[in-house]
């Protein structure tokens, strides 16, 4: 398998160097190797054939289908490069255009009306107008002779139009394989293979492309998904059984002044069980003489910051400096506000480093690194750059992890030369498998258990007409003195839309709520705007804050009871857990109210009545990902992962992802590092793979 990526696609039969170039621009393929593992996403029954009547009418969008019939008639319309030609095509229960803006003259050529086709495409509407843009056309006997489920390939426009569909790509491969002389050699183990019953990757890869019949499909399906998640498995695990064997860690074995001082002079309530219990798993860590890496997941609102401090005070008290990572401007500096206030009274020196520091300040917090007075830099991803050097980096935290990459976090390696402990935490719960398969190398600690006091949010989902209703309610929280945040959506897309909705937003806000004040953030703000605005409202000088998902994580306004969200059918499941967490941070009961149009779909009431009836974050999170599929939270947590998925999916196959683990850590208790000769191909294909992307060999 690996000397496949030695053979360029221009060789394959049928491809040559013209279609080689645009098949490795358009797609990334470039040797053989990719080309079979460039995996049909999905597959059409070629024995099913739609009438050209049932698609008339039809809402959504069409699959890739086949129909049956004969022209009518051709037109060539247009001149120069606007001409096309479009055939009119009837199957008897109705007709429907077929255009082709590529190779006019040469289909012409080729189509005769009269006689029978199969065509085989996807419909759309143009204008009003049922059409099919270079559709696929065959005689009957060709399709009838071919197999009857068949692969269609992620393609793109441009490809479609020099003529290479699924048809050519399907071809490509087929010729390839049967060209090969000896099967595809394995790039599982073995042992591995043999104890699951997984099909050959020979075969697999056969059945993937040119199912023999549906079960095959699924078998081939299964043994490639597998190889993908067992190979992230088995480098996670052995990257953390290696770190755990030799990665030297700072040894922290004190609690001296700072963290006693802090406790017992300034700590404003009485910790929670959850909490202490991390700070023991994080303590009993840096004592270890090893590096620690672990994961705090903790429900918004579980009290992460202070453990964070906490921890950071037990690093400074052995005589190291500590960093705080956050994803944005807003969270860092509040953080930074935060940690000022809580260790003012032992005298912490906590600085701030962002994009829109000062050049003067930079450089006194850069000599303030350097000599060691600063205890602990809060920032973004300014802290990482190269430049930022410290006396004696010891601890990192990094909040919101899933929005910084892990080539980030590598970058705070090159800062010591004995890697810093460090401690990610995440407010957004991930379930199991998936935890395990993005952070499968982190040990993981969990704050499961609230502050006391705590009074879930009440949810109440509201429609359009009942808006009145909701403002009086709302007027009612101002005039008792709380805060209120209204929350629009917005989406990069629809961004200008988006903004005049937030912004017709606030200026009703300002109308209607008078005489309260109103402050506005949206993404699109300078950051020094977003933190006077912000600042009004944490102050309490603003009473209401209308904002877009811009404060979605970590504002602290204890004050504020109510959460209004708009739109907010817009928004995924775990998304609004996020932004109902600013709210039902004080001792008074708390309410968000989900605005929404009254026609929506189905699911997405569901969805909505969720939010409703929990505030669980688990059970969000997990209802979020089998409702909604893979999503938002797929693509943050693909960004964590050493090799881009091509067929596994992180949401949906739990199951063979806790199979690959288990198969993992055989595996590797066996032969840890992959020394034994039954095991040499799979370890130099792992090898290939990993060598392939980023140098991941720094980061834990
Ligand atoms: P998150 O886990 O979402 O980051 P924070 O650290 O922002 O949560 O804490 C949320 C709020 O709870 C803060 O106002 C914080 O001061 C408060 N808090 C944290 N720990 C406790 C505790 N043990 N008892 C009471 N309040 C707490
Ligand atoms: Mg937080």
């Amino acid at each position: 398998m690996l000397s496949l990526r030695n053979y360029d696609i221009k060789f394959v039969k049928g491809i040559g160097p013209e279609r080689a170039k645009l098949l490795g621009s358009e797609l990334g393929l470039h040797n053989a190797y990719d080309l079979l593992r460039h995996y049909p996403t999905s597959y059409i029954d070629r024995s099913r054939t739609y009438s050209v009547r049932s698609l008339h009418g039809a809402t959504g969008e069409f699959p890739m289908l086949q129909l049956r019939g004969r022209f009518i008639s051709f037109n060539v319309v247009g001149e120069g490069a606007a001409m096309r030609l479009i055939g009119l095509f009837s199957d008897g229960t109705a007709t429907i255009d077929c255009v082709w803006f590529k190779g006019v003259r040469e289909m012409r050529k080729r189509l005769a009306t009269g006689r029978e086709y199969v065509l085989f495409g996807k419909p759309s509407y143009f204008r009003e107008t049922l059409q099919m843009t270079h559709p696929e056309v065959d005689p009957p006997e060709t399709v009838e002779a071919g197999p009857g489920i068949r692969a269609v390939y992620p393609l793109t426009e441009k490809l479609r139009h020099r003529n290479i569909g699924s048809k050519q790509l399907h071809g490509f491969i087929t010729a390839f394989l049967a060209n090969l002389r000896a099967p595809l050699r394995d790039t599982l183990p073995d042992s591995v293979s043999r104890s699951l019953g997984l099909m050959s990757l020979d075969e697999a890869i056969r059945n993937v492309h040119i199912p023999s019949s549906p079960q095959a499909l699924e078998s081939a399906r299964l043994r490639l998904k597998f190889e993908e998640v067992f190979y992230i498995q088995t480098d996670m695990l052995m990257r953390s059984r290696r770190r755990k064997a030799d990665i030297q860690g700072f040894i922290m074995p004190r609690v001296g002044k700072w963290f006693n001082d802090f406790f017992y002079q300034c700590l404003p309530f009485e910790l929670t069980g959850a909490q202490k219990r991390v700070i023991k798993e994080v303590r009993a860590d840096i004592m270890s003489g090893r590096q620690m890496n672990r994961l705090v997941q903790g429900d918004v609102g579980s009290g992460k910051t202070l453990v964070a401090l906490m921890c950071m005070l037990l690093a400074i008290d052995n005589g190291f400096q500590a960093c705080l990572m956050a994803p944005t401007e807003i969270l860092a500096t509040q953080h930074h506000t935060t940690l000022c206030e809580l260790g003012a009274k032992i005298g912490l020196n906590v600085q701030l480093l962002t994009g829109s520091t000062r050049a003067k300040k930079r450089r006194e917090i850069d000599e303030g690194l350097r000599n060691g007075s600063i205890h602990i830099l809060v920032g973004t991803h300014a802290v990482i750059e190269d430049r930022v050097v410290f006396r004696n980096l010891g601890f990192v935290v990094i909040d919101e992890q899933h929005r910084f990459g892990v080539a980030q976090r590598a970058r705070l390696w090159k800062k010591s030369v004995v890697p810093p402990h460090v401690l990610v935490m995440t407010a957004t719960p991930i379930p199991r498998t998936l935890a395990m398969t993005v952070y499968g190398d982190l040990d993981v600690s969990v704050i499961d258990e609230l502050p006391p006091g705590r009074k879930p949010v009440a949810t109440v989902l509201r429609y359009d007409e009942q808006r009145e209703q909701v403002v009086r309610g709302i007027r009612a929280q101002l005039d008792a003195g709380h805060q209120v945040y209204i929350v629009y959506p917005l989406v990069e897309d629809n961004e200008k839309l988006d903004l005049k909705s937030v912004t017709e937003g606030y200026e009703t806000a300002i109308r209607i709520f008078t005489p309260y004040k109103v402050a506005f953030v949206h993404g699109r703000m300078k950051p020094a705007e977003k933190d006077a605005q912000m600042s009004l409202f944490a102050s309490g000088e603003a009473s209401v804050l209308v904002a877009t998902t811009v404060i979605e994580v970590g504002v602290n306004v204890p004050n504020a009871t109510t959460m209004v969200i708009e739109n907010a059918e817009r928004f995924g499941l775990s998304q609004l857990h996020q932004l109902r967490g600013r709210v039902g941070r004080g001792a008074d009961r708390s309410h968000c109210i989900l605005m929404s149009k009254r026609k929506i779909a189905a699911n997405t009431r569901e969805r909505l009545e969720l939010m409703t009836s929990t505030t669980d974050g688990f059970v969000i999170a997990e209802a979020d990902m089998s409702m909604r599929g893979p999503g938002d939270i797929e693509g943050t947590m693909q960004s964590g992962l050493p090799f881009e998925l091509k067929i596994a999916n992180l949401a949906k196959d739990g199951q063979i992802i806790q199979l690959a683990r288990k198969a993992a850590e055989a595996l590797l208790d066996a032969d840890p590092e992959l020394t034994s000769p039954g095991n040499a191909y799979f370890s130099a294909a792992l090898k290939d793979m990993l060598s392939r992307t980023t140098d991941w060999s720094q980061i834990s």
